[in-house]
């Protein structure tokens, strides 16, 4: 008789604990068992084997139920990992695990089981059989795996004949699931230089080592990387490439499949659970030897690791914005360190916490300086209150416009930025003078002019348009504030009418490859001009693209958020990068109210060290990270009271323990879905000392005084 310890399904702070259990069934640890939990069952994970009589039992034990798997689903690296995790993100450790796995293969009670799908195959033939059922018999044995359903196809009833005279038998196997295209062969170009240096410094260097690799865009970082992975598969190792939004960079999976084809696995949250439950256990069968994918590709169970790159590491997608809050590069680096490979982290414009580390050879610093064809594109401010001045009420201003039909009559193509959906962000009854607001959240609703409906951002409510106040009930319409993407399509459809507009947002990419689609469409030169909100600024590289207009870049500078001159310095260089990539010199137009902001002068000169050190001397005053961690802790209810009650009791808790650091006040997020919301920000001077705290708060609210209210903790929030 054993007694073993499991964590239950619930991932709940309350009880993140392991509870014990009589087991008299063939069991090993990262297995998951049946366990009776108070009137019910649950799924448990095996997290030790204790021999009965050396384990102290004082009271009965209930016995576990059944085993469920057959071979170990966690093993030793998995739960190391989920222990990291939980102590890094504060989060249950069961939570921990579920975010590594498949849903199909998560430890629910909930029934998940892989798609299987019904084969046949002959087993006697010593008997007499009709024409048809001979026929029947030679096609099923002429296949390798014959399925039920295209016997059926080709031969109806007679399938099920043979099963009945027991000629035939069925039985069931997983479904395979084909993700994704076969793409042609990326050819491999003749290195530059510096691609050829930066290969040989990670390759001279065997074992775990994080690097920086700085890259301006259009340095062929991406030939790099699939150099690199190269040399890992030969080695008989294995290749994990993290990009940011899967449907965003269809480009790097074309390149990386059209180098490695059936060796490589994709993986992202577009697909659906069967896939992802296939090409996980592709993986761990070891059928493939490399593995492009989003965020939570980064815990693919490959076993002999090589190599890890995180593409665009200042990619905000990298950070889980639900329970566990991890970070992508964070598990990169501690898988790096158990696998004992190198960690490459790449960026034209990284994350000032990467830089600074590199700043101080905690991470070696690898460049590339130069584009591979051309130089950088030449970048022209553009100051809109003289637009104004001019009488141009248009969104377009006359220099953009101008360029555009420069390269538009060459046979160029345009890229546009707009950063906003729909077509007026705001509505105003004529009559009562209110802002329509979402009945969900504290938001207004957007007018999308297109689908003639209005639509809220945050929760996607979705409702006809119709020119009745719901407010007051007036018939009078309308004032439309502010404008969106829709009214910039307007424009250009009448102000450049021979040429074709092609719109990328989330209400033209709903589909599952709309992504791909428009993107492809634009790289064959279906349309002349391509208008998008930020998907569009990333990874993408179009050759014929010469213009780029970023039609309002001051729309994120005015974020409250100390981290907004450095994310718009990144969006605007990326945005920038997208034009001018082949043999002909790239023009960027940027528009703006704001012409002396200090941070245009290093756009400008494409100047990203010199940026990094006037803005780290604005952190270093206001001691911001990285000069410090910084922590979010966000209670949240449908009940405005019970939400604000627990973050105010956690407030005065904070400041009774007269931490070494500062606790900012409690302030009222916006309400979403119904839900209310309240923050605390914390920082302090040391990352365990952080830890520490996050804990002892889940402790005393959740565990200790068992509050119902939801809590939700975020170490090292990346917008505050
Ligand atoms: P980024 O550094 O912005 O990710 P890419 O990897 O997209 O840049 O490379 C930019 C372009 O240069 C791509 O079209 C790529 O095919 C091409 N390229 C990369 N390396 C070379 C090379 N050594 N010789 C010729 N072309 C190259
Ligand atoms: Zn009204
Ligand atoms: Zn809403």
């Amino acid at each position: 008789m054993k007694v073993i310890e499991v964590y239950v399904e619930h991932p709940v702070y309350e009880i993140n604990q392991t509870f014990s259990y009589y087991c008299d069934f063939e069991v090993q640890v990262g297995m998951r068992v049946l366990v009776p939990f108070n009137h019910t069952e649950l799924v448990g994970l095996v997290h030790a084997i204790h021999d009965a009589s050396e384990a102290s039992s004082d009271y009965d034990l209930k016995s576990v139920i059944r085993v469920i798997d057959e071979e170990i689903l966690l093993n030793d690296e998995i739960r190391k990992l989920a222990k990291y995790m939980e102590s890094t993100t504060i989060a249950p450790y069961m939570a921990c695990v579920q975010a590594m796995l498949p849903t199909i293969l998560k430890p629910k009670t909930s029934t998940n089981s892989a798609k299987m799908e019904r084969v046949v195959t002959i087993i006697s033939e010593k008997m007499a059989f009709t024409p048809k059922e001979q026929r029947c018999v030679d096609y099923i044995k002429s296949k390798d795996v014959c399925f039920y359903s295209d016997a059926r196809k080709e031969f109806g009833n007679t399938v099920r004949q043979l099963v009945v005279k027991g000629a035939a038998s069925e039985y069931l196997v997983e479904a395979k699931t084909k993700v994704g295209k076969d793409y042609a062969d990326y050819q491999e170009p003749e290195l530059s230089d510096e691609q050829k240096a930066c290969i040989n410094k990670i390759e001279n260097n065997h074992g775990y080592r994080p690097y920086l690799l700085y890259g301006v865009t259009g340095a062929g970082k991406t030939e790099v990387y699939l150099q690199l992975a190269k040399q890992v598969i030969e080695r008989g190792q294995s290749v994990i490439i993290l990009v940011p939004e899967i449907g965003l960079t269809p480009q790097m999976v074309a390149r990386v499949k059209g180098r490695f084809h059936d060796l490589v696995a994709i993986y992202h949250s577009k697909l659906n659970n069967q896939e992802k439950y296939s090409e996980y256990m592709r993986i761990k069968r070891g059928e493939v030897k490399v593995v492009v994918g989003t965020r939570s590709a980064i815990f693919m169970p490959f076993d002999n690791l090589g190599l890890i790159i995180v593409d665009e590491e200042h990619d905000k997608s990298y950070k889980q914005d639900s329970t566990p809050r991890y970070h992508a590069r964070d598990i990169a680096l501690w898988r790096g360190q158990y696998h004992n490979c190198p960690v490459v982290m790449a960026s034209a414009t990284p994350s000032f916490e990467s830089y600074a580390r590199a700043s101080k050879n905690v991470y070696e610093l690898l460049t590339l300086t130069k584009r591979i064809n051309v130089r950088m594109p030449e970048i022209h401010l553009v100051n809109m209150k003289n637009e104004l001045r001019r009488s141009n009420p248009y969104l377009l201003s006359k220099d953009l416009k101008t360029a555009m039909n420069e390269a538009l009559s060459n046979g160029e193509q345009v890229i546009l930025l707009f950063n906003r959906r729909g077509y007026a962000p705001q509505m105003e009854c004529k009559s009562c003078h209110k802002v329509i607001k979402c009945p969900h959240c504290d938001i207004s609703l957007s007018y999308h002019k297109e689908e003639k409906v209005v639509k809220c951002h945050y929760c996607d409510y979705v409702t006809p348009f119709i020119s009745t106040c719901p407010v007051c009930g007036s018939n009078e319409g309308f004032n439309f504030g502010g404008v969106g993407i829709q009214k910039l399509e307007e424009e250009l459809n009448r102000d450049f009418k021979d040429y074709k507009v092609l719109r990328m947002d989330r209400d033209t990419t709903a589909r599952k490859d709309g992504h791909e689609a428009i993107i492809e469409a634009f790289g064959r030169h279906e349309a002349d001009i391509l208008i998008g909100t930020q998907m569009i600024a990333k990874g993408l590289d179009f050759p014929n693209v010469t213009v780029v207009g970023i039609v309002n870049a001051d729309q994120g500078m005015n974020r409250p958020d100390f981290r907004s001159i450095e994310d718009t310095f990144g969006f605007l260089s990326q945005a920038s990068g997208r034009s001018g990539r082949s043999s002909k010199q790239g023009k960027v137009f940027i528009q703006t109210y704001d012409e002396e902001h200090y941070m245009f002068n290093y756009l400008k000169k494409n100047d990203y060290h010199g940026f990094f050190v006037r803005e780290m001397k604005f952190r270093h005053v206001g001691n911001y990270p990285p000069y410090c961690y910084m922590a979010a802790i966000t209670t949240s209810d449908s009940s405005k009271e019970k939400a604000q009650n627990l973050a105010y009791a956690i407030h005065e808790y904070l400041l009774n323990k007269h931490i070494d650091g500062k606790v900012y006040n409690v302030t009222e997020e916006t309400k979403v879905q119904d839900t209310y919301r309240y923050r605390i920000l914390i920082k302090v001077k040391n990352n365990d000392m952080l830890e520490g705290i996050l804990k002892d708060i889940v402790d005393e609210f959740k565990v200790k005084q068992k509050v119902r209210v939801k809590l939700y903790i975020d170490n090292n929030p990346l917008t505050v």
